[in-house]
C-alpha cells in the first residue's frame, strides 16, 4: 500500500486519543456525564515490534485496540498508521488500509461465525478484497490452515467442532489471509488453558518473524505481555501510566499500579515469600474519576500533591516513561521469571 517503512519511522502513531461514551440517564434527558473509557492516550509502535498493553479489565485497553482497528471511532485525537491518518481518508483509501489492519479476538468461539465452515471463515476476506477466487482461492486457504497448524482435514468443518486452542487458530488463519502489516491481538489467550496458551504465543512470534508482522498484544496479566512483548504500556482508568521496553519496565518498575498488577499474580512456590500489595479502597466511579492522579483512592504512597495535581507521562531520557509524582525503582523480574506461561 505504501513505502517500505525506514529504520525509526513508526509503522503506527498514537496522539491523545480519547474515547469517551455518554451515560445515558432516561429517555428524551440529556448526556452530561461520560464514561471515559479511554482518555487520551499516546503511544507509537515501530514495525516489527511487539508492543503490550496490560491493565485491569475496564482500563481501557481493548477500547484503545478497537479504535486502532478501525472497529471503533474515536471521540477525540489521531491514529496515523504508515504515514497516513486515518480520520482523514476516503472510502477508498479506507478499505485499503483495513487489509493491512486485523484483529484476532478473546473468545474465538463468538468471534467465529458458528454456521460458517472454516474454508468460508478463512476465505471471506480474500473474497471480499478480490485477492483470490477458484482453485487459487482453495490453494490460498489450505496454505493459510497449515501456517497455524491446520489442514485439509478441517476445511468443512464447523467452528463447534474445534477446541478452544484450533478455534483461535483459525482466528489467526483469518486474520493474516490479508497479508496484513499490523495485527491487534486483543488477549488472544486469555480464554485458554495454559498450555494452550504457550503454544498460540509460540505460534504468533513465529508468524511474526516470518511475515515481519507488528502487534499490539493487549492482556491482563503481566507474565503473558512478558513472554511475547518488546516494549509494555500499563493502563489505568483509560490512561497510560508507564510505558518501557520490557527489560527496563521489569528491572526497573516504577509506577504503583505496576507493582499492585504484579502483587494480584498467584504465588505457586509455597516456599516463596508473598510480598503483596493490597490495594486499599473502592474502584473509582468510572463516570466521576478522581482528581489529580486517578490512582491516589488506592494507591499506598499516595501524599496530598496527589490529589490535586495530575503527574504527567514524562520519559526518564532512556525510553521509560511513567506518570507519577513518586515514582519507584523496583526490579520485578525475579518475581515474574516464576510465573511466564510454560514454554513448549
Ligand atoms: Fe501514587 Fe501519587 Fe504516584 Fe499517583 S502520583 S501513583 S497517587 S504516588
Amino acid at each position: 500500500m505504501s513505502e517500505d517503512h525506514q529504520d525509526g519511522v513508526p509503522l503506527l502513531k498514537v496522539s491523545a486519543l480519547k474515547k469517551h461514551f455518554p451515560i445515558k440517564k432516561g429517555f428524551l434527558k440529556k448526556n452530561d456525564q461520560f464514561f471515559k473509557a479511554v482518555d487520551g492516550v499516546s503511544f507509537e509502535v515501530k514495525a516489527g515490534e511487539t508492543f503490550g498493553v496490560v491493565g485491569e479489565s475496564g482500563c481501557g485497553k481493548t477500547t484503545t485496540g478497537l479504535m486502532i482497528a478501525e472497529l471503533l471511532e474515536q471521540t477525540s485525537g489521531d491514529i496515523w498508521f504508515d504515514g497516513r491518518d486515518l480520520s482523514r481518508l476516503n472510502e477508498h483509501e479506507r478499505r485499503l488500509v483495513r487489509k493491512d489492519l486485523q484483529i484476532i479476538f478473546q473468545d474465538p468461539f463468538s468471534s467465529l461465525n458458528p454456521r460458517m465452515k472454516v474454508f468460508d471463515i478463512v476465505a471471506e476476506p480474500l473474497i471480499v478484497h478480490g485477492m483470490a477466487s477458484g482453485k487459487k482461492l482453495k490453494e490460498d486457504v489450505l496454505n493459510l490452515l497449515e501456517e497455524v497448524g491446520l489442514g485439509k482435514q478441517h476445511l468443512d468443518r464447523f467452528p463447534h467442532e474445534f477446541s478452544g486452542g484450533q478455534r483461535q487458530r483459525i482466528g489467526i488463519a483469518r486474520a493474516l489471509a490479508l497479508k496484513p502489516k499490523l495485527i491487534v491481538c486483543d488477549e488472544p489467550v486469555s480464554a485458554l488453558d495454559v498450555s494452550v496458551q504457550a503454544q498460540i504465543l509460540n505460534l504468533l512470534k513465529t508468524l511474526q518473524k516470518k511475515y515481519n508482522l507488528t502487534y499490539i498484544f493487549i492482556a491482563h496479566g503481566l507474565p503473558t505481555v512478558k513472554h511475547i512483548s518488546d516494549r509494555i504500556a500499563v493502563m489505568y482508568m483509560g490512561e497510560i501510566v508507564e510505558i518501557a521496553t520490557k527489560d527496563a519496565l521489569f528491572d526497573n518498575m516504577k509506577h504503583p499500579y505496576t507493582e499492585a498488577l504484579l502483587s494480584a499474580i498467584p504465588v505457586m512456590n509455597p516456599h516463596q515469600k508473598a510480598d503483596r500489595i493490597i490495594l486499599e479502597g473502592e474502584l473509582p466511579n468510572p463516570a466521576n474519576q478522581p482528581s489529580g492522579c486517578k490512582f491516589h483512592t488506592r494507591c499506598p504512597y499516595a501524599q496530598s500533591v496527589c490529589k490535586q495535581d495530575v503527574p504527567k507521562l514524562q520519559n526518564d531520557g532512556e525510553g521509560h516513561d511513567v506518570a507519577c509524582h513518586f515514582p519507584l525503582n523496583k526490579n520485578i523480574s525475579q518475581a515474574l521469571n516464576q510465573e511466564q506461561p510454560a514454554q513448549r
